[in-house]
């Protein structure tokens, strides 16, 4: 009988920097096949990069902190020829700089400094052609071809198109830009998951150390939903670590089709009795994670445009042709479809289809169709069943001609949506801010550092003027208002970590906030945003008038004895406040439920109001806050509906300004029947919380719901 060899995979956790992950090599004999003399290539995974680097990598990218680890214990068995080698996919095909951004952010640099390693752009390096047999031909970075031994270093995350995505499929970034065009073929027999089996054929043997700090659901991209794993998976034999990893995800390897192609490719077991675990059981780590976008029954739209009402579109699910630069853009897309269904005052659209990727053909019947990126448009030019064709030519698309497209159809995608496509990624970090101590940045630079106290994350020093007050002296027109916002603050029971809040202004001024729950009455407390996950913030309003110009700071003195404090110089805005107290008599307010389309139970509420701007006065910024119950205020701490300009701007730079509508209600909050609510809208002087001047508080509204 001939005994199977069978491969070590260690699943260790994550506890302690470069410890951890030696526990998972030695256990798993990963680096016995090196001798110490060996050129070895690592590739990390860097799916997405972005100028504004403060996006959430989580699962996204491999922490710098394996990367460093994985070097330091290469240095250890003697290893010193070590390359760093990835390929990043940018818009712009010739734009070397960004890669350069992500190597120095990364710290790749200083490890270039620290251990004399190189580090490589693959887009800069040659390649070769190298035919895979089958008659596939791939063109490879020739560094890694010529190396020793391969580490591939993934991020443990589920993938929309692959299922999983991990130390085979990260392979993938050592081909040029043709090549992975070529991987999402059309053909249905010889697709993606052909391909990718045969990635490893031609390369030095590839050895898996999977980053599994960070594991991102429905990845690969930020839009994924990440989590804090601690998990680290380790062999000397790549397919093998793909195969537990692939357990820990919740799939069995059979059921990832590629991983199955390989097996056959390679005469290799799909299931893992060629495979030893040391270290956890992959029972006592295992998860089940979704890989694919939720979508409604019949696939024509995700359940976002469902819970939201969105009506008269059909954006399929992409499918695995889908590559490079469409693949930016789709995930994108139905945030800017969200955004545009928001000024169209609830009415469905003129039955729209949305075609992308390679193989996608025309539902019969719709009146319009937007054929996104080159490969629909080559492939429906001359397609009889579209009865209104909107092509949408390039490869990759020009972000402004999306824009244009849409608009065309009537769907009025904002158009510096597409023009600010670097900030997009930092609106989809938000939530993870608030995480304390879990979602670390510092993952990503060098060590991961704790912090001790939930730190400032904005402020706002602003004059308010409150309409509807009685102006006594109680509650007088003229107030000044002062707001804080914290990373990590979330429920009440934290509050217990703030000691004590002051504002300091200029001529000795100086304010305290309360530690009390905030209403109008008193004026000053926290908030505990139920709207926003049970976000605290504190806001209080100084009733004795507004402030005088100057620079204004609020510190925070925490329990732990620590001080953080933020700055910021206000400067009245008289120009904008007599505007306002001149043309109010002319601003209607109006609410009224949408008409029920398509049988759709939900109800919607369209609110509009006259800006300034439309009686020819200033620009303004205008947020509309709802909340149930008709009362004197509204209730900050549970709103129904918040058009969050002062986040939104993170995705469009100009949101809310002279916005003169906002659509309740979202898939947040449902509006009840025979209900009345309050609405309020807030006019700023700017949609960034810290360069507030001049907040209004305009009369309150109310509306009741049928
Ligand atoms: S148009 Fe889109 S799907 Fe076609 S090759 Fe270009 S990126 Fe890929």
């Amino acid at each position: 009988m001939i005994s199977m060899k069978r491969y070590r995979v260690a699943i260790n956790r994550y506890r302690k920097k470069t410890k951890s992950l030696q526990k998972a090599i030695q256990l798993s004999n990963t680096f016995d096949h090196l001798t110490g003399n060996e050129k070895v290539f690592l590739k990390p995974n860097i799916v997405y990069w972005s100028w504004v680097s403060d996006y959430p990598k989580y699962g996204v990218v491999t922490t710098s902190r394996i990367v460093e680890d994985t070097i330091i214990l290469l240095n250890k068995i003697g290893i010193k020829d070590i390359t760093i080698g990835e390929g990043i996919v940018v818009s712009d095909p010739k734009d070397y700089e960004l890669a350069h951004h992500a190597f120095e952010s990364l710290g790749y640099n200083r490890f270039k400094k620290r251990y004399g390693i190189k580090v490589l752009n693959v887009f800069e390096r040659p390649f070769e052609k190298i035919d895979l047999g089958d008659d596939i031909v791939l063109n490879f970075n020739t560094d890694a071809l010529h190396c020793d031994a391969i580490i591939s270093l993934p991020v443990l995350k589920t993938h929309s198109e692959a299922k999983i995505s991990l130390s085979l499929k990260n392979l993938k970034g050592l081909i040029d830009i043709p090549s992975r065009k070529k991987c999402h073929t059309p053909d249905t027999e010889r697709d993606l998951n052909f391909y990718l089996a045969r990635l490893s054929k031609k390369l030095p043997p590839v050895t898996a150390i999977i980053d599994g700090i960070y594991l991102n659901e429905r990845g690969p991209g930020y839009d994924g939903q990440m989590k804090r794993s601690n998990l680290l998976i380790t062999s000397s034999d790549m397919f093998s670590a793909d195969k537990v990893g692939s357990c820990i995800l919740g799939y069995n390897p059979s059921d990832v089709l590629y991983l199955s192609n390989y097996a056959k490719e390679n005469n290799r077991p799909i299931d893992l009795s060629d495979v030893e675990v040391v270290g956890k059981s992959i029972e006592s780590v295992q998860g089940h994670y979704e890989y694919e976008f939720s979508y409604n029954g019949d696939g024509t739209n995700p359940i976002a445009f469902v819970k939201q009402g969105i009506k008269g579109i059909s954006y399929r699910q992409y499918d695995n042709t889908t590559c490079t630069y469409c693949s930016m853009i789709t995930s994108l897309l139905p945030i800017a479809i969200t955004y545009a269904w928001d000024t169209n005052h609830g009415e469905p659209w003129d039955d729209i289809e949305v075609l992308v990727g390679k193989r996608m053909n025309p539902t019969p019947g719709k009146n319009k169709t937007i054929l996104l990126g080159q490969c629909m448009v080559n492939k429906h030019k001359t397609n009889s069943e579209i009865n209104d064709m909107i092509p949408i030519k390039g490869c990759p698309v020009k972000p402004e001609n999306i824009t244009k497209g849409f608009q065309q159809a009537g769907i009025n995608i904002p158009p510096d949506f597409f023009e600010n496509l670097d900030n997009i990624p930092q609106f989809f970090g938000l939530p993870y801010k608030n995480r304390f101590n879990e979602f670390q940045e510092s993952f990503f630079s060098e060590d991961a550092k704790d912090e001790t106290v939930p730190p400032i994350d904005d402020i706002v020093v602003s004059q308010l003027y409150i309409d509807n007050a009685n102006d006594s002296n109680d509650f007088p027109k003229k107030q000044a208002k002062f707001e804080l916002f914290f990373f990590g603050l979330v429920g009440e029971k934290n509050i217990n970590a703030i000691k004590n809040v002051v504002v300091k202004g200029p001529r000795g001024y100086q304010f305290h906030f309360k530690n009390q729950p905030f209403d109008f009455q008193n004026g000053n407390g926290y908030i505990i945003d139920k709207y926003s996950r049970q976000k605290v913030r504190y806001l209080a309003f100084d009733r004795n008038g507004f402030l005088e110009d100057g620079n204004y700071t609020i510190t925070v003195d925490y329990w732990n004895g620590e001080t953080r404090s933020r700055s910021r110089f206000l400067k009245s805005n008289k120009l904008l406040l007599n505007n306002y107290l001149k043309l109010k008599e002319k601003i209607v307010y109006n609410a009224k439920e949408v008409p029920k389309y398509m049988g759709d139970p939900k109800i919607y509420a369209d609110t509009t109001w006259t800006t300034l701007n439309d009686l020819g006065g200033e620009n303004a910024f205008y947020a509309n806050y709802v909340s149930q119950g008709r009362t004197e205020s509204v209730n900050l701490h549970d709103l129904t509906h918040f058009d969050n300009i002062y986040q939104n701007r993170l995705l469009m730079p100009s949101y809310g300004l002279n916005k003169n509508s906002a659509l309740v209600n979202t898939r947040w909050k449902l509006l009840k029947h025979n209900t009345e609510y309050t609405w309020v809208v807030e006019i700023c002087d700017s949609n960034k919380l810290s360069d507030i001047n001049l907040t209004i508080h305009q009369p309150n509204q109310y509306f009741k719901t049928n």
